[in-house]
């Protein structure tokens, strides 16, 4: 419910992270397209930089794809240790603006930043100021969305991709929604999106014209996050310390996979992105899940456990691959994988402290 406090999320983004990272280190790479993961027949792209994207190449297409696309492209291998030591160079200059930070990725993470530790009086100087700090220290760029809540503020920043910053004020929130595809909507997948388009639901417009019976009736109890993400509203609080009951990365394919090597590896690929992610968050974890939704959306999972948490990198990626390979050869088109982790260990400073954010706001402007 609107309790009148007016918020100011800043969401930042690191442009093509995982390239990025490559061109700045490798200066060959420079200007060129590159994509991060493995030309291998059975390979994916994992990320690509924005000079690829220009012959239409990204995340979680097939390498065979990606080169019939662009047959210039320079496959680059994963180095997630310096992707994480740059998460980890971020999260420090985010700290010196707030301490109500929420990682979503590697390279992606809210802020709040209603009260800030610099009395920077606007968000929007509080972003150009994190931006600046994040190029001199790690010569990359982000983006930075700024908003009242995460879900806009988290569409606001691809709006101005790469390299700049857009803001979403309370004024500009319902007409912004209103114009913008369900397919935009964070939580709309492809199978929701496809089910409002026949239900007639387009846009944001489309989608505040239902009513709540209409949305619950049709979607259950989503619909309640539909009804009001399409007034704009969005309650949840950026939380430091969210107590993960499970992590997870998934990759949708471009198209159905059935060779059984491009989807190992997928599934590689996702295992190390978990792995990067228990680092980076101090957790240790016992169980891993692999899931796999079919080409016609029926979804299977298969899970292992182990008596103490994973302790490396390897054993993890050994795990996630037996999985995998319980399924094939796959009876159907495969078009997702997911990774997930669950049956923490946490270390326990790192939920000692439970800060939260201001009640009522400082400042009325962005
Ligand atoms: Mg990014």
């Amino acid at each position: 419910m609107d309790t009148g406090r007016i918020r100011k999320i800043i969401h930042i983004d690191m442009d093509a992270f995982y390239a990025s990272v490559e061109q700045r280190d490798d200066p060959a790479l420079k200007g060129k397209p590159v994509a991060v993961g493995y030309a291998a027949r059975r390979g994916v792209v994992a990320a690509a930089s924005y000079e690829a994207r220009r012959f239409g190449v990204h995340s979680a297409m097939p390498s065979i794809t990606a080169m019939r696309l662009c047959p210039d492209l320079i496959f680059v291998a994963p180095r997630f240790d310096v992707y994480r030591l740059v998460s980890n160079q971020i999260h420090s200059i985010f700290s010196d603006y707030t301490k109500l930070i929420e990682p979503l990725a590697l390279d992606e993470a809210y802020l709040d930043a209603t009260e800030n530790l610099q009395n920077i009086p606007t968000a929007w100087a509080t972003a150009k100021i994190i931006r600046a700090r994040i190029l001199k220290e790690t010569g990359l760029t982000a983006s930075a969305g700024i908003s009242y809540n995460k879900f806009l503020a988290k569409l606001a920043s691809g709006q101005r991709k790469p390299n700049g910053q857009f803001a979403i004020t309370p004024e500009m929130g319902e007409a912004f929604i209103e114009t913008l595809p369900v397919d935009k909507f964070h939580g709309v997948g492809p199978v929701t999106a496809k089910k409002m388009h026949a239900l007639g639901i387009h846009n944001g417009a489309d989608l505040k014209a239902r009513s709540l019976k209409d949305l619950w009736d049709n979607f259950g109890k989503s619909g309640l996050w539909y009804h009001d993400i399409a007034r704009g509203q969005d309650d949840r609080e950026v939380n430091p310390h969210r107590e993960r009951k499970s992590a997870s990365s998934e990759t949708t394919f471009a198209e159905d996979l059935t060779d059984p090597a491009a989807i190992e590896t997928s599934v590689l690929t996702l295992a190390d992105e978990m792995w990067a992610w228990l680092e980076t968050s101090g957790s240790r974890a016992r169980t891993v899940t692999v899931k796999i939704k079919w080409a016609d959306f029926q979804q299977s999972t298969r899970r292992r456990s182990l008596k103490i948490p994973f302790n490396d990198h390897n054993q993890l990626r050994e795990v996630a691959l037996e999985l995998i390979r319980l399924v094939f050869p796959p009876a159907k088109g495969i078009r997702l994988v997911g990774v997930g982790l669950s049956s923490f260990t946490t270390n326990t400073e790192t939920l000692s402290i439970k800060q939260r954010a201001p009640d009522s706001a400082t400042l009325p402007g962005f």
